[in-house]
């Protein structure tokens, strides 16, 4: 329509239809289309099935374009995929690399399992699911001290415990040291007021990494992490005797354990808001991870200015832009694992 009406009043345009040939829906949509899996499948196999997958759709889309009245130029429409497409990804990437743009830098990323992925936070999405709370006895000096949890297979990388400055209850433990079961490693016990006393017995335990409140911690508290889960979504050499084990299986085999030795005291079924992966649904992991960066952070500032002394048509989305701009705080994020036979990681 923009096109169109900037062509009836004598200007001359470019408007170039591009079909976005990319990305994990692509995978995923190719996956089902021939009942293959990425993971088993050669790579240059797959992308081959890919490419048969999207010429059949592509070619449907173009033909809805046409039948709408869209007035792009179908002549010279450009794929994501082609050849010159890549080159120009690739040019631009080491382009930015040549200037001390890009970095590798190891931090906690979001991880589906399944997907096999690290992803974006905005490919996270929350669902409610049922999860086991349980109540595990934590040893203070002879006293116990009971932290209520849905990821008792993550106490390996416990680094401190947390109860509220305001919980009576507590008052008497802060500052000394909490024993982990199992591990028999100490941890301090730390008053802070990010924890609700109401929810489970108001002393939860800080692990890296059971959430993004956990990454939050961690950077606040400066507390070494320890990596639990590995990149194939199993627990690392650090969970001891539940190394190698799903992170599911792990967590029934150490509640299984801990429940023997009498160090459970309580088990609740609650209803848990879990960060899934918007494309398949699998609970994401929180996984530290070597990835390519793109520095941003030294831009905000400069972005900011440009956005003040533009032309917003209409006037309110510069406030959306600020938002986005006032919204981030680390850099980019901008590999991304894809595990094929072939390639792995
Ligand atoms: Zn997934």
């Amino acid at each position: 329509m923009i096109a169109r009406t900037a062509r009836m009043l004598g200007f001359e345009v470019f408007f170039p239809i591009g079909i976005d040939r990319n990305g994990i829906g692509v995978e995923r949509y190719t996956e089902k289309r021939f009942n293959i899996s990425l993971h088993e499948i050669e790579r240059e196999e797959f992308l081959s099935y890919c490419k048969k997958a999207l010429d059949e759709l592509e070619e449907r889309m173009i033909s809805i374009m046409i039948s709408l009245g869209i007035s792009g130029d179908f002549e010279n429409y450009y794929r994501t995929d082609s050849e010159e497409y890549r080159k120009l990804t690739q040019s631009t990437f080491i382009n930015l690399w040549n200037r001390n743009l890009i970095y590798v830098d190891t931090r906690p990323n979001n991880f589906c399992p399944n997907c096999k992925t690290t992803i974006a936070d905005a490919e996270v999405i929350y669902e409610e699911i049922p999860a086991d709370l349980v109540y595990v006895k934590f040893k203070v000096e002879d006293e116990d001290l009971i932290i209520a949890t849905t990821r008792p297979e993550l106490i390996c990388a416990c680094q401190a415990v947390l109860v509220h400055p305001e919980d009576k209850r507590y008052e008497k433990f802060v500052g000394k040291k909490a024993l982990l079961p199992i591990y028999k490693r100490e941890v301090p016990i730390i008053a802070h007021p990010s924890v609700n006393q109401q929810f489970g017995s108001g002393a939860v335990m800080i692990c890296s990494y059971g959430d993004s409140e956990d990454v939050r911690l961690f950077r606040e508290l400066k507390l070494k992490e320890i990596v639990s889960i590995d990149s194939e979504g199993k627990m690392s050499s650090n969970a001891g005797i539940y190394a190698g084990l799903s992170t599911r299986e792990a967590r029934k085999k150490i509640i299984e354990d801990l429940e023997k030795n009498g160090l459970i005291v309580k088990r609740e079924s609650i209803i848990h808001r879990t960060p899934v992966c918007e494309k398949c649904r699998t609970p994401i992991e929180i996984i530290p991870m070597k990835e390519f960066y793109l520095k941003q952070l030294p831009f905000l500032s400069k972005i900011k200015e440009c956005a003040k002394n533009l032309t917003f048509y209409p006037e309110m989305h510069r406030q959306i832009l600020i938002n986005w701009i006032n919204s981030i705080t680390i850099d980019w994020p901008i590999s991304r694992r894809r595990g094929s036979k072939t390639v792995g990681n």
